[in-house]
Parts: structure tokens; sequence; C-alpha cells
């Protein structure tokens, strides 16, 4: 199965793709767990450029369209070839990435974000897409204590105000809306164990076993 996390800052998403991975290699279920912007090491070049800053100064088209070419080398070289060999692939962000950013914050139109989507994409889509939902404030104050020791991702976050990730969650939740057969919002505003069980719930309900 195919199943994304997605999420603004500071809502959990690496810890919780651990706990799931763990979860379903205790039933002996073979797991790769990867990540966009990112993995495959051409897709990782592209995130070192995006998340440097750089590609601000190209414009949100141009940066979506970047998000676009590292999105296709990361499922030919590693999501397709893992899911065609029986593996779980867990992933942190994909393509409701791009609606929540590039679309509803970045102002690109929904109908080309749509169109860039289905050219990416291939016909490949998540079974599942798990939505880590939390209030703006809380993910900004997790997030902002994590940040202060790292720099990939400095440049893109500093100056993103607290409107700037009410609408990030606003867009998720829309989409949510939008697919919820596909999408599961989680409550991340709780107790890491908590979510945990809530994620496990929402794949052992929706997905085949
Ligand atoms: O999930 P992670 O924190 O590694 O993502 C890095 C950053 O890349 C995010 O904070 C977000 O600002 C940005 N991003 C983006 N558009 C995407 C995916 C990620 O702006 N499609």
């Amino acid at each position: 199965c195919f199943i994304t996390f997605e999420g603004g800052e500071g809502a959990g998403k690496s810890t919780q793709i651990q706990r799931l991975k763990i979860r379903l290699e205790r039933l002996a279920q073979p797991v790769l767990v990867t990540r966009e912007p990112g993995g495959s090491p051409h897709a990782e070049e592209i995130r070192a450029f995006i998340l440097s800053g750089r590609a601000k100064h190209l414009g949100p088209l141009a940066e979506a369209l970047l998000f676009a070419a590292a999105r296709i080398d990361h499922l030919d070289k590693t999501i397709k070839p893992a899911l065609k060999s029986g593996t779980h692939v867990l992933c942190d962000r994909f393509a409701d990435s791009t609606r929540a950013y590039q679309g509803s914050l970045g102002n690109i139109d929904e109908d080309l974000i749509g169109q860039l989507e289905a050219v990416t994409l291939q016909g490949v889509k998540p079974d599942l897409t798990l939505i880590l939902d939390l209030p703006a404030e809380t993910g900004l104050a997790r997030a902002g204590a994590r940040q202060a020791g790292k720099g990939e991702g400095a440049d893109r976050f500093e100056g993103e105000d607290i409107s700037f990730h009410q609408s990030l969650r606003q867009a998720y939740l829309s989409i949510a809306r939008a697919e919820p057969k596909r999408c599961a919002v989680i409550n991340a505003d709780q107790d890491p164990d908590e979510v945990e069980t809530a994620i496990w719930a929402a794949v052992r309900e929706r997905l085949p076993q």
C-alpha cells in the first residue's frame, strides 16, 4: 500500500511514520519510508536547492515545476519499484503538499495544479493519506523548538507568520473534505501514543490486510 503523511510544521509526521513502520514490520510486512521533496538521489538534490530558499526567486510556478520534477524522479526510482515488489511505501509529504503550499498558499490556479499533478503522477495515487491536524500555534511552537538547531528549511520557515500556517491547515482540511475516501484527518494535538493509535485505527479500517 502507498500511504502518505501530510500536515503543517510540527505535526509530528516523522515520529508517526516511524511508529507505523514498526507496527507494520511487527506483522512481517515489508516497509519503505521515504519523503518529499526528495526520496531519490536527484530529487534530494532538488530538495537541497528548494530548501536553501533560492527557488523562491523563481516564483511559485517555477518552484511547483521543480517539486514536480523531483516527484517524477522519486516515483520512478523509489516509489513505483517498491510498490511493484509488494513493499508498503510510507511517504512524508506528497502531492497534497503541492496542492496546499504551491496551490492554496502559492496562489497557483487549482486547475493548473490538477493538470500538473496528472502529468506528474501518471495514475499513481496514495491508497491512504493521513492528514495530521493541529492548531497552527501548537505546531509552530513545536517546530520552533526543533528549528532552532537545524539549518535546513530555515530560509523557508522564516517570515511565514501564523496566518500562513492557519491557511495551510485549512487547505489540508479542504483536501480531506474533497476526498474523504482517500484522506483521514488525524487529531495530532494529543499525546504521540494516542496519535499512533488513531493512525493505526485508520490504517486497519481503510486498507485491506
Ligand atoms: O516536511 P518537511 O518539513 O521536511 O518539509 C520541508 C519544507 O518544504 C516544508 O516546511 C514546506 O515549507 C516546504 N514544502 C513546500 N511545498 C511542498 C513540500 C514542502 O513548500 N510541496
